[in-house]
């Protein structure tokens, strides 16, 4: 492990046709948040690269090389590449880690973990995909292919690269595309190596380019490619609502978003285990320090448990340790990066103001490291205007709301534009479906938080996006319908 953690990383270049190459836009620095150190330098894709990125993507794609391979063929490679990502699981896991502070223990599974295991979910499903016989009169035969859709943009975030990576990368592979993809500026470690060993198991130069760089110079000019057929983003809204401007100013390139939420997390008087779902709570909102894009935020509590359930909460909070992601005995790593933090402590002032009680947490932890931690945090009073019950903090912060009744606690939890995830913590089965019912979310857990696997789909509905990751539905994304209507 101290090797691992101490490796000098070399300074990293593009992965372009097969092979490293230097850009020649702007270069980044990547820090790790453990300790403020500098890891080493990305290469920055200028326009100019990345024009070379689709240009080998869809040469790629034409030419056949992968797009007209037989299934099974590509299945083969799919499913190397995640005995690879096994075997290197812990090389990888601590690469992310320095790059973006997830706790190790944490990494390790949602990371290279869950990546392999998408690939290999991808890698079995590929096969399985028919095209239609439509019912047509006897002269004519109606066939529904589904091809490939050509060159896919991926852009995703700093939370969970290889995890996310992985929910794009494997099935668009899977249908045959070709891919250029755009890690996030403060984890691209580990999807560089990625690449790698994707070449290594034999994927074809160019159907896998990788191009770093900020979003403003190499993520806008993917999004404006005329030659993108399909971007498939995770991040933030903003960043969404500029990738649907580009799309529709250059060629009008399908764009699935995956974006934030404001998810609620309710727990009624009649939770089977209040002690229980406080531990379960506390992990949904704090692990990976909120940096979760389906963490509960918004705890929403019936009045008469309130105090008891905000006091489970508390000590669960206060116990938990927060430092070294990379000691296995931490359970909440580092902030992504000094800016996220900022932005974490500024929700701190704004709730103040606005009347919240900051019961636990609320600062920076841990200066001595020259890292980048916070405390996990709870505020109680947080009124349904509140800006911290109505924005994406994305750090290790829990608004907490009490509501009287069923209908008022609908009522609450429909109250932000988001839709990504909730939860419901009851012993009442009929309230549990009419929950399910009414809350507007990609996912309503029960009686339970977080864990969803690859068999189910992962997206929102309103301002948390549209599109879905995960589940064969995903492979939808990837695959443009064509009818072929034959005269016989
Ligand atoms: P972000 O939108 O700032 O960045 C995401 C990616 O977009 C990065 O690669 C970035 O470089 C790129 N980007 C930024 N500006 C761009 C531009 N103008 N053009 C093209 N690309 C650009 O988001 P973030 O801070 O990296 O991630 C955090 C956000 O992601 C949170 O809001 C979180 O909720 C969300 N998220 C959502 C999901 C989901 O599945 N719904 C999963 C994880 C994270």
């Amino acid at each position: 492990m101290d090797t691992l953690r101490q490796a000098d990383v070399a300074p990293q270049k593009l992965f372009l046709e097969g092979s490293w190459q230097e850009g020649t836009g702007t270069p980044l620095e990547a820090t790790s948040p453990i300790d403020g150190t500098v890891l080493t330098t990305l290469s920055g894709a200028s326009a100019a690269d990345v024009d070379r990125a689709v240009a080998s993507a869809r040469q790629a794609f034409d030419d056949g090389r992968w797009s007209r391979l037989a299934p099974a063929a590509r299945k083969k490679v799919l499913h190397k590449i995640a005995d690879r990502i096994e075997a290197e699981a812990l090389k990888l896991a601590v690469l992310g880690v320095r790059d973006n502070g997830t706790e190790l223990n944490m990494a390790l599974k949602a990371e290279p973990g869950s990546a392999a295991g998408t690939f290999r979910y991808y890698a079995e499903a590929l096969d399985k995909v028919a095209g239609e016989v439509a019912p047509t009169p006897p002269d004519i035969l109606g066939l529904v292919h589904r091809a490939p859709v050509g060159v896919v943009a991926a852009i995703v975030p700093w939370n969970f690269p290889l995890m996310i990576g992985a929910w794009k990368l494997a099935p668009a592979l899977a249908m045959g595309n070709s891919v250029v993809l755009k890690p996030a500026e403060t984890a691209s470690l580990s999807l560089l190596r990625l690449a790698e060993i994707c070449a290594e198991c034999g994927l074809p130069d160019g159907v896998l380019n990788v191009v770093t760089g900020s979003g403003a110079e190499t993520g806008s000019a993917l999004s404006m490619h005329m030659d993108v057929d399909v971007l498939t983003f995770t991040g933030s809204g903003a960043t969404g609502r500029r990738l649907l401007e580009a799309s529709a100013r250059s060629n009008l390139k399908r764009c699935y978003l995956e974006l934030g939420g404001k998810s609620p997390n309710i727990v009624f008087a009649d939770t089977p285990d209040l002690a229980h779902a406080a531990k379960v709570s506390a992990m949904g909102i704090f692990r990976n320090s909120g940096q979760v894009c389906v963490a509960g935020s918004r705890l929403l509590v019936e009045a008469s448990v309130h105090d008891a359930f905000v006091d489970l909460l508390q000590s669960e909070a206060e116990a938990l340790r927060v430092g070294d992601p990379l000691n296995l005995s931490t359970q909440i790593g580092a902030v992504n990066s000094e800016a996220q933090l900022s932005r974490n402590l500024s929700f701190m002032e704004t709730a103040r103001e606005e009347g919240g009680v900051v019961l636990t947490g609320g600062k920076r932890i841990l200066h001595e490291t020259g890292g980048s931690y916070m405390a996990p945090t709870i505020v109680t009073d947080v009124a349904r205007e509140a800006t911290l019950f109505q924005q994406e903090v994305f750090g290790p912060v829990l608004s907490v709301t009490s509501f009287e009744s069923e209908q008022e606690a609908v009522s609450l939890a429909n109250a932000t534009d988001y839709g990504l995830a909730a939860g419901v913590w009851t012993s009442n089965l009929s309230r549990a479906h009419r929950m399910i019912a009414a809350i507007r979310a990609g996912v309503v857990h029960v009686n339970t938080y977080g864990g969803p696997d690859n068999t189910v789909p992962l997206g929102g509905v309103g301002q948390s996006g549209n599109g879905h990751d995960k589940s064969l539905h995903a492979l939808d994304k990837y695959v443009d319908l064509k009818t072929a209507w034959i005269q016989l």
